[in-house]
């Protein structure tokens, strides 16, 4: 099978991560969450963490040195080898070039860019209600996408919490800097014949993975 080398792209909120877990479980692909990553690294109290968790905590954008460093370290690891997915990154048009940049070293490129597509409204609205399971990391939505027990993981009964900056404020100032400075991205892979679009607003899970899974099978 041809390899896949996939971005996701998508405001805040837009269900990216969700349909991650989706294409992971059906293509095996490692998945690559800069958020993720960079939770992992302010859990730990790294300096690295320690210099991203000011940007994270306001809905800023760690700068992107820090970032393309992680990703850079990230895709040299052996299960990237053969295809990954990108959820989160790049979020910049240098992070972008950086990406390109360092795939065409390695003869390598990206083959799909699946834009979810949600209106402004729709993010806040679906951030107010994401929970993640504090063991498993699963995610859920009290609104669209809820565990069958409120506040308990379905898979593993593990405790639901929310994320430090799911909060309104920190909300509306990631949505804001999405529109700066990601939405840019969408040009930058349309120019390149790559940007693909799963309109994800009023849609549940199933409905946008049927157009993401189509996109991914080209
Ligand atoms: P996410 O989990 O993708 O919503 O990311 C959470 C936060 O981590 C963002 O609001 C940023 O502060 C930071 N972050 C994640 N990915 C990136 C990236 N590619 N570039 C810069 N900052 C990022």
């Amino acid at each position: 099978m041809a390899q896949r080398n996939v971005i996701l792209l998508g405001g805040p909120g837009a269900g990216k991560g969700t349909q991650a877990e989706r294409i992971v479980a059906d293509y095996g692909l490692p998945h690559i969450s800069t958020g993720e990553m960079l939770r992992e690294a302010v859990a730990k109290g790294s300096d690295m963490g320690r210099e991203a968790q000011k940007y994270m905590e306001s809905g800023q954008l760690v700068p992107d040195e820090v970032v393309i460093g992680v990703v850079r370290d990230r895709l040299a690891e052996p299960d990237a080898a053969e295809g990954f997915l990108l959820d989160g990154f790049p979020r910049t048009v240098p992070q972008a070039e950086a990406l390109d940049a360092m795939l065409a070293e390695a003869g390598r490129a990206i083959t799909h860019v699946v834009l979810i597509d949600v209106p402004a409204e729709e993010l806040v609205q679906r951030i107010a209600g994401r929970r993640s399971c504090s063991v498993c990391g699963k995610l859920y939505n009290v609104t669209f996408d809820p565990p069958r027990t409120a506040g308990v993981c379905d898979l593993d009964g593990g405790e639901l919490v929310q994320r430090a900056d799911d909060n309104e404020d920190t909300v509306r100032s990631r949505i804001a800097v999405f529109e700066r400075q990601t939405a840019p991205l969408i040009g930058y892979y349309t120019d390149k014949g790559l940007l693909r679009n799963a309109p994800g607003g009023g849609k549940l899970p199933d409905e946008v993975y049927a157009q993401v899974g189509q996109i991914l099978a080209d």
